[in-house]
């Protein structure tokens, strides 16, 4: 299984294919992977990104059937579930890599935004449970200087859920925690922008 760092640098490369349309995997190397893949998997990354329709982790970072193993939320939130998904990838597969993906113009966010500035009743119990993750991270920020721009407060709203959510999975699991510790394991935030297609890694990053 291939290192944290190496797999970064994949995902990298991948992003950097989409965003010059250069993509690797046409259909007829899509279907021979297919039945090569029937014995097992080996992920070289685990992407915890937001459901949207426009941020498909495996075409922005242009990889194919079996590289990725995805876990798509609203608001790339972290619950039980998802570090559940985290743990057992990185057990499972030795998979040494896990990016939170979250995304420019995030409809989670915007909701989060506005159920803080105009609370309502009507939410489903359901829908609250995304916003109630989200909503610790992004509330302080509505007493920040810029809390009038409304750009500049998704912005920096999308960004601190990211965070949220990266130390989350760092530090909400003893599995996570330890493979982090003693077994190279990366957990890393990164954002997508919807106008460039870009894929930006926060700062940060070990190496
Ligand atoms: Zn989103």
């Amino acid at each position: 299984m291939i290192k944290g760092q190496q797999a970064l640098q994949q995902l990298i490369d991948g992003n950097r294919r989409f965003v010059s349309a250069e993509s690797q995997h046409e259909p007829l190397r899509v279907h021979a992977r297919r039945s090569a893949l029937t014995a097992g998997q080996e992920p070289f990354a685990i992407v915890l990104g937001c459901s949207d329709s426009r941020v498909p982790a495996e075409l922005v970072f242009d990889q194919g059937l079996g590289d990725l193993f995805v876990i798509r939320v609203a608001g790339n939130i972290v619950a039980p579930s998802q570090v559940g998904s985290v743990e057992f990838a990185a057990e499972r597969f030795g998979t040494r890599l896990v990016v939170v993906l979250g995304h420019s113009s995030c409809g989670a966010i915007l909701a989060t935004l506005e159920e803080l500035r105009q609370p309502t009743e009507r939410q489903s119990r359901n829908l609250r449970s995304i916003v109630d993750r989200i909503r610790p991270s992004v509330q302080g920020l509505l007493s920040a200087e810029f809390r009038h721009d409304a750009d500049m407060l998704v912005q920096h709203a999308v960004r601190a859920n990211i965070r949220a959510s990266v130390d989350h999975l760092q530090h909400g699991s003893q599995v996570i925690e330890q493979l982090v510790q003693h077994d190279g394991l990366l957990v890393v935030g990164a954002e997508y922008s919807l106008e460039t297609g870009v894929v930006e890694f926060f700062e940060g990053l070990p190496g």
